[in-house]
């Protein structure tokens, strides 16, 4: 069938000049924004400008998505990007945004045990966010619900969704199978001690086992949203997975705050 909605060329949207009110968004919602070099603003800008251009935004429960929401996703996501050339996401590209907490009982497999959740990413490339939750990300903070659905998208990479991630290079492919063993066991005897940890004791939650391995998506999306929103404090308490993770986004995050 013809395509009427035909979506532009990519070097078209690459060409196209960053609007000022949407510069204007990213200030007041991504605080990362004015901390980033000159080279990476370039480079988020035109992340910002392909995913508002070529994901398929939906409302559900009958909120309009506005460019403003548009921008506000695609900048957080976009920070994810900064360091990898090339790479625009471009298997997650339908995002589906709802007020505030959904219902996710129907769905075949729920992530949390609590009736509703905030967000979801799919396995087939879909994220469904609350926008409530959107707007919750702060600097100093530990939450960054776009950052923390993205980072299941970047897991889900090799097929699997479960906290194994392809580094490049075979040492540190090596080194976060043990980090992040070790971290994940940390965290799960701070989660049962209820011991205070930087890192959200959301992250040593598991579902399902792989091969007797503990799944640990949630433990590398809750290190991803330090990473993002509280470098300087996990580099400080957890330098070895910082390390990690700033040689896996190509991006040394700390940066921002010095
Ligand atoms: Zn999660």
């Amino acid at each position: 069938m013809f395509n009427w909605r035909r979506k532009k060329p990519r070097d078209r949207i690459l060409a196209m000049p960053f609007p000022r009110p949407w510069q204007e968004v990213l200030h007041d919602r991504v605080w990362q924004y004015s901390e980033l070099s000159v080279d990476q603003r370039d480079r988020l800008h035109n992340c910002v400008k392909v995913i508002v251009a070529e994901v398929d935004w939906r409302g559900l429960d009958g909120i309009e998505v506005i460019d403003g929401m548009k921008v506000t996703i695609a900048g957080h996501i976009s920070l994810m990007l900064l360091g990898l050339e090339d790479d625009f996401m471009d298997e997650a590209r339908s995002i589906y945004i709802c007020r505030r907490e959904f219902d996710d009982r129907k769905e075949w497999e729920p992530i949390y045990d609590t009736d509703t959740v905030s967000g979801r990413a799919h396995m087939n490339g879909a994220t469904t966010l609350s926008w409530h939750h959107v707007l919750n990300a702060r600097h100093g903070g530990e939450r960054n619900l776009v950052i923390h659905e993205f980072a299941h998208h970047f897991d889900r990479r090799d097929n699997r969704m479960d906290g194994t991630l392809r580094f490049k290079d075979p040492i540190d492919q090596k080194q976060w199978t043990i980090i992040m063993e070790e971290e994940y066991n940390e965290l799960c005897d701070a989660a049962a001690t209820g011991r205070w940890t930087i890192l959200r004791h959301y992250g040593a939650k598991n579902k399902t086992e792989f091969f007797g391995a503990k799944n640990k998506t949630e433990f590398f999306a809750v290190a991803t949203e330090c990473f993002f929103e509280s470098p300087d404090r996990l580099k400080r308490s957890h330098w070895e997975l910082y390390d990690l993770l700033a040689r896996y986004y190509n991006l040394d995050t700390v940066r921002w705050l010095a």
